[in-house]
């Protein structure tokens, strides 16, 4: 099986090569952390935790090295930092912490490396001094600017070379500007601004551009040349293509070999947005609906296209996890799981990450199992368990049991509720009808129902 993912340098799916298998690097451009993030910020994490999954099981784990980092110097950070008098750095611990958590609990794993921006500053400011040596950088009395017409190739990821304008209006050059596009390698640091988001450089006191965070992170952690490089679309002009610019003209050697880049997701039909109120935080989801579910709405459409999250969606994300944790369940057995990867999960997966096909492989894997369980067929059962769950595992689904999923998955919420049923069976051993009654209404009333069997009693969420 040969992976193949899409290019957006090459516009085409191309056969993946590492450029050495034993060490396999991929890069993603990581959160801002000043505020929660959105579902459509999940969009990434989750996307390319499938495709470091895949890369995990050919390469193998080890060989795989995921880098994410954490912006934490931003205009926007030091914004909120002098609107709320809380320093740079309690902010962006905490959004950072927020933003994990939030991501866990989405079941995306934690990158190999998450380096942080203002660890690296040294390297920003080599590159910096390189980029101006070589003369593709100017120093102008706002900063170090990249010159983008001293690049031959300059805007050869987007086609783009400049930002659009709005409707006829021509761009005002900023003073000390050679050209429009020209953008920030160094800011000087501006009168007022905390001095937790200054540092020296040869060219004044200030702190780096935020593409150029991406460039030095890189470099330090993986290397000059990368296999892959991901983001969302809208990254890739002018952030991803002035990553290049600075990157491949420092260093003479290509940034990455591959450049992948997830669609945007839409709210109800509608671009979400502050201004229009339909900006969904994953914390607030994750209140509502289990991670798989939000998990699974997100890959229930191919990573490249546009994906409309609705409430219709989450309500059949939800039905299709409830029936297929419900066929996992029949043949479940001792639940001594080895997983099995003779399915055809993956193979939908390698050609370029199509999660709906494989999502339907999911689906047709559930029925061999109901087969297999309607046959008694304890050989076939404990087969297809093996495989469900491996084939779950290369989504990052299908990670409960199938009794925690009906119960919700909540740990703390379990063991509340085990505990109660506990107190029951020993309210019946003691024939203490009345608060075995009581106990089993006060379950009802929150939803969840008592199955006395042979084996105890167990309970699950109606
Ligand atoms: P930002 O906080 O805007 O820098 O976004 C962080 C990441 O989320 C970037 O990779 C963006 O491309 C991605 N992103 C932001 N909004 C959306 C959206 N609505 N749909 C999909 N991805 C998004
Ligand atoms: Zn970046």
């Amino acid at each position: 099986m040969t992976l193949r993912l899409y290019d957006t340098m090459a516009r085409e799916k191309r056969v993946f090569k590492p450029q050495d298998p034993s060490r396999v690097t991929m890069y993603v451009c990581g959160p801002t952390v000043y505020n929660y993030a959105h579902i459509g910020n999940a969009r990434p994490p989750v996307v390319f935790d499938v495709l470091r999954r895949l890369l995990g099981h050919i390469y193998g784990e080890d060989a795989v090295i995921y880098a994410r980092n954490i912006t934490d110097v931003e205009d926007k950070i030091i914004a909120s930092s002098l609107e709320s008098g809380e320093a740079i750095a309690d902010i962006t611990r905490k959004y950072a912490d927020i933003y994990n958590a939030d991501m866990a609990s989405l079941n995306v794993r934690a990158p190999d490396i998450e380096p942080w921006a203002t660890k690296h500053i040294q390297g920003m400011i080599r590159i910096g001094e390189s980029l101006k040596r070589k003369g593709y950088a100017y120093v102008t009395k706002d900063g170090l600017y990249f010159q983008v017409d001293q690049m031959d190739d300059y805007g050869k990821l987007s086609g783009r070379k400049q930002e659009d304008n709005e409707a006829g209006a021509r761009v005002a050059v900023d003073e000390g500007k050679r050209n429009p596009s020209d953008f920030a390698i160094w800011k000087f640091a501006k009168e007022g601004e905390p001095e937790e988001a200054i540092w020296d450089s040869p060219w004044g006191r200030g702190r780096p551009g935020w593409h150029i965070e991406c460039s030095a992170m890189i470099k330090a952690e993986l290397g000059d040349t990368i296999d892959i490089h991901g983001g969302g679309i809208d990254l890739t002009f002018p952030h991803h293509e002035n990553e290049i610019a600075q990157s491949e003209c420092a260093h003479g050697e290509t940034l990455a070999n591959y450049w992948l880049h997830n669609g945007f997701l839409d709210m109800e039909g509608e671009k979400m947005s502050k201004s229009l109120g339909n900006v969904k935080l994953v914390h607030d989801l994750a209140k509502d609906w289990p991670g798989e579910v939000l998990r699974y709405a997100l890959l229930s459409g191919h990573y490249r296209a546009p994906l409309d999250w609705t409430r219709s969606l989450l309500e059949q994300s939800k039905t299709s996890l409830d029936r297929i944790y419900g066929a996992l369940r029949r043949v479940w057995g001792d639940g001594n799981v080895e997983p099995d990867d003779r399915h055809g999960v993956r193979a939908k997966l390698m050609d370029d990450l199509n999660t709906p096909l494989a999502l339907a492989e999911l689906h047709a894997l559930a029925s061999e199992a109901n087969k297999a369980a309607d046959e008694k067929n304890e050989r076939a059962m404990e087969t297809v368990r093996n495989m469900l769950v491996d084939a779950g595992s290369a989504l990052g689904i299908l990670s409960m049991t199938p009794a925690q999923w009906e119960q919700g998955g909540d740990d703390d919420d379990s063991a509340r509720i085990d505990a109660m049923v506990q107190a029951r069976v020993e309210a019946r051993a003691n024939k203490d009808w009345a608060e075995a009654d009581r106990i089993r209404n006060e379950l009802a009333a929150e939803g969840i129902e008592i199955m006395d069997g042979g084996g105890g009693s167990t309970w699950r969420r109606v």
